[in-house]
């Protein structure tokens, strides 16, 4: 017991972070960061900034929010950015939800969502994926909560069709239904025809993935004005300068480079289908994933001895101990060549086993 923390959290569980090793080098497909380096228009744009890094960031992020709102074809009053989605879920989590409105969500998905559940105090309902890790829609209807759902969802990749999207946000009209579209760009459908017509739909967003800018802490929201405003009401009640200036400017630069930005994910998504298809000519397993990952698991090796295996070839991938996909392991995309060397690495423990 640590007697400074309050009654309140003292059961509280924290959200464990992927392995991010100092040591050594290894090849990195543990945490679904991009193989590929962020835009090199931002080389350029730093070095002016330095001298004025003494002043305060935009508490508005005027540049951020404008260029991702001409993007998107919306207004800036529809847009919200954050220090990284994790803040802007925390925000959501913390004005939307309460007794009266609780949250809900499926049992394997991503694990900070019970988390903030858990630190706001609020109750969520949390219903099993299918046995193919697929997420029952009808748990979703007219659930009278407010729904969050992660689509493609994490760890499994799956993804849901925008019929089945609107079907949800249409059935809970009073209540916030929050998409975290953080790997969408990876080849699923996206909400965004949705929001002309449903002012109950937020859209979460990341530039930690598919903008290859984990390193910045960069997400956003899209929604209607009433969204917006609730989270606006929290980040000035929290920390009005939650972006800082590079970030403002870096962001926008990642946006603008529509090219490269697509290069980048069809390059990933093209090395994604040769490595699910190598790894289920070798017996595994494989999510049908349309992210920058996927879950795999083999007949023999554990995912335990999958994580550990691989780690002494110096290849880091995520396991999750103790959990309802502890069979698995769960792999992002590398480029070409590290993907090849998972490949050879798995069939080097599979000949040793
Ligand atoms: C990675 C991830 C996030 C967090 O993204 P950041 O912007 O880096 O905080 C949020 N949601 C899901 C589903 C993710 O996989």
């Amino acid at each position: 017991m640590n007697k400074f923390v309050s009654n309140r959290l003292s059961k509280l569980v924290p959200y464990v972070p992927g392995e991010q090793p100092q040591d050594k080098k290894y090849i990195k497909l543990n945490t679904n960061e991009s193989p590929f380096p962020p835009t090199p228009l931002i080389k350029d744009m730093i070095e002016g900034e330095v001298d004025d890094l003494r002043l305060y960031s935009d508490p508005e992020s005027k540049i951020l929010v404008s260029t991702l709102a001409k993007y998107y074809g919306l207004k800036d009053e529809n847009v919200f950015v954050a220090n990284g989605s994790d803040e802007l879920l925390a925000f959501a989590f913390m004005v939307y939800c309460g007794k009266d409105k609780g949250i809900a969500f499926p049992n394997i998905t991503y694990g900070f969502y019970e988390v903030y559940a858990d630190l706001y105090g609020i109750t969520p309902s949390i219903f099993p994926l299918k046995s193919d890790f697929s997420i029952d829609v009808n748990d979703y209807i007219n659930v009278k909560k407010n729904v969050i759902i992660a689509n493609p969802n994490a760890q499994t990749g799956l993804a849901l069709p925008l019929s089945d999207i609107e079907k949800i946000v249409k059935s809970n009209r009073d209540y916030a239904v929050i998409i975290d579209e953080a790997y969408v760009d990876f080849g699923a459908e996206t909400a965004l025809p949705l929001l002309t017509k449903y002012d109950n739909l937020l859209i979460i967003r990341t530039m930690s993935k598919s903008r290859s800018l984990a390193g910045m802490r960069i997400g956003y929201a899209l929604g209607s004005k009433a969204l917006i405003d609730a989270l606006q009401l929290v980040k000035y009640s929290f920390n009005s300068y939650n972006v800082d200036r590079l970030g403002n400017k870096i962001g926008a630069l990642g946006v603008l480079d529509e090219d490269y930005f697509q290069k980048c994910t069809r390059e990933i998504i093209r090395v994604r289908e040769e490595a699910k298809a190598a790894l289920r000519e070798l017996g595994l397993t494989v999510t049908d994933s349309k992210a920058n990952f996927f879950l795999a698991r083999d007949n023999r090796l554990s995912g335990k001895e999958l994580y550990t295996g691989l780690r002494e070839k110096g290849i880091l991938v995520r396991y999750f101990a103790n959990s309802l996909i502890s069979d698995y392991v769960r792999i992002s995309i590398g480029n070409e060549n590290q993907m090849k060397a998972l490949v050879q690495a798995i069939k080097e423990l599979k000949e040793n086993k």
